[in-house]
């Protein structure tokens, strides 16, 4: 890990992943993000907010170079990962440096076990069998509902738990950095809440940075380090929850929702308070 610089008196958190000024556009006409940075530290939870069709997805995708399958490109600007310019990289080498994304609407394999789908998780890693076995193991303790649930077939699953069985099998591959794609859609607020938990958790216990999506700010920001907001493929602003709720206009365009959810994002309050990343 690199070490943290100091700028005025303010740790910052060395960057595991540098957007520069990206621009995408899709099968050759449709552009849906133009001159879009940001940054995550690493250790780190990042949001990005926006409304239905401003470009979150397709700034995950770009990330993880998945956008191919859909005539999408990257058309300018540059992705950095780990120190290194990944904008064109192969996926599979992206997941085996430990760069994972879990996708919008948590695709599990429906017609497999938990178990089965959690194995899948290491096609790209490929672990000997004993190896295997202890990750999963890991994954049950970090996940206990998902080991009463092993041998069921994930399409048999709750939302919340084919959410948690989607991030576990990203987990599988030990990543450093995980993009996930909207978490609390069609979930119930309670779900939604352990679904952050276990990002709060796997983020202080195993040092496992994110990158998250996410409609529902009222929750990211009460478990963000930091937030971008997502306009129109633009990030026209950035900063921790208490910026953003500082910000005259933040309640009225994002936080639309009820007294409590304004509530719960004014009390947010990140735990990992040394790091202060750049807006
Ligand atoms: P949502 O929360 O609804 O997923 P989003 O913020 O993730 O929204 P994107 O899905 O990234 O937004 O969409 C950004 C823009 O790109 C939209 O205008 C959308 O219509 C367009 N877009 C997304 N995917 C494609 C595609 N495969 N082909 C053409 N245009 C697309």
């Amino acid at each position: 890990m690199a070490a943290s610089t100091v700028v005025g008196r303010e740790a910052v958190a060395p960057t595991i992943l540098r957007v520069s000024d990206v621009e995408v556009v899709y099968k050759k006409s449709i552009l849906a993000v133009r001159g879009l940075s940001l940054e995550v530290g690493e250790g780190s939870i990042v949001v990005l907010l926006g409304a239905n069709g401003a470009g979150k997805t397709t700034v995950l995708k770009a990330i993880s170079n998945l956008l191919g399958a859909e005539s999408g490109h990257v058309t300018r600007g540059s992705i950095e990962y780990r120190g290194k310019v990944v904008t064109h990289a192969d996926p599979a080498d992206l997941v085996r440096d430990g760069l994972a994304q879990v996708l919008e609407g948590r695709r599990c394999f429906a017609h497999l076990s938990v178990e089965e789908n959690l194995v899948m998780g290491d096609s790209a890693t490929r672990r000997t069998r004993s190896d295997l076995k202890a990750e999963i193991e890991r994954m049950y303790v970090l996940f206990p509902r998902l080991r009463d649930l092993r041998r069921r077939s994930a399409g048999f699953l709750s939302g919340g738990e084919q959410q948690m069985l989607a991030i576990a099998r990203v987990l599988v591959s030990r990543p450093k950095l995980v993009l996930l794609d909207e978490p609390s859609m069609g979930l119930a607020p309670q779900m939604v809440e352990e679904v952050f938990e276990s990002v709060r958790e796997l983020n202080q216990r195993s040092g496992v940075s994110f990158l998250v999506a996410e409609q529902n700010a009222a929750v990211a920001l009460a478990y963000a380090h930091h937030a971008y907001i997502v306009e129109n493929g633009r990030v026209p602003r950035g900063g921790t929850a208490a910026e953003l709720l500082a910000e005259d206009d933040f309640h009225a365009l994002y936080l639309g929702g009820s007294a409590d959810d304004r509530e719960r994002a004014a009390v947010a309050r990140p735990r990992r308070p040394e790091f202060t990343l750049r807006g």
